[in-house]
């Protein structure tokens, strides 16, 4: 997957914004005491831009949540799981992790995974309740 980051000029705007004001307040002297130094900015010129993109390039990194890529539906045509977890076309496999997850969770995906865990989980212990999640999406 080719992400693109720091294609679109803004996002660099806004970094380089973000990157000085973080610096500012590093170098305020309330900070003193707190701040010794900045970790992989040697050559880090804040008032040169490229510079600054330079090091944002090196340091910049993400934390993604992935989800729903196996999602759960009731048509096997635009899912892989059905709304008891079971994989379409198989036996004997169910899902239950971030993948099922249908479309992105405005929640935390961590919570939303052990939820899913439980509900799983009393499904296979036969203490589930009667509903089914997709029909309540
Ligand atoms: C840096 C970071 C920070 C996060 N912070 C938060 C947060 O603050 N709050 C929040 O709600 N969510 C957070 N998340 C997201 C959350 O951790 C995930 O959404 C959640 O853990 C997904 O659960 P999962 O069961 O789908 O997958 P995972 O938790 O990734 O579990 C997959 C498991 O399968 C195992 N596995 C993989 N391949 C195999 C194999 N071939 N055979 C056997 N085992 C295998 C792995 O070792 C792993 O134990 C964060 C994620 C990251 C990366």
């Amino acid at each position: 997957m080719r992400l693109d980051y720091l294609a679109a000029p803004a996002d660099r705007i806004r970094l380089r914004e973000g990157l000085r004001l973080a610096y500012r307040i590093a170098a305020d002297e309330d900070m003193h005491g707190y701040v010794q130094r900045v970790l992989g900015a040697d050559d880090l010129s804040l008032a040169d831009d490229a510079s600054v993109d330079r090091y944002v390039a090196k340091q910049v990194q993400t934390a993604h949540h992935p989800s729903g890529t196996a999602a759960m539906s009731a048509d096997p045509g635009s899912g892989v799981v059905d709304s008891t977890w079971r994989v379409f076309g198989t036996e004997g496999l169910r899902m239950a992790d971030a993948s099922i997850i249908p479309s992105s969770v405005r929640a935390s995906t961590n919570l939303t995974c052990m939820i899913i865990g439980e509900r799983v989980a009393r499904l296979l212990a036969g203490t589930a309740r009667k509903e089914s999640v997709v029909e309540r999406v």
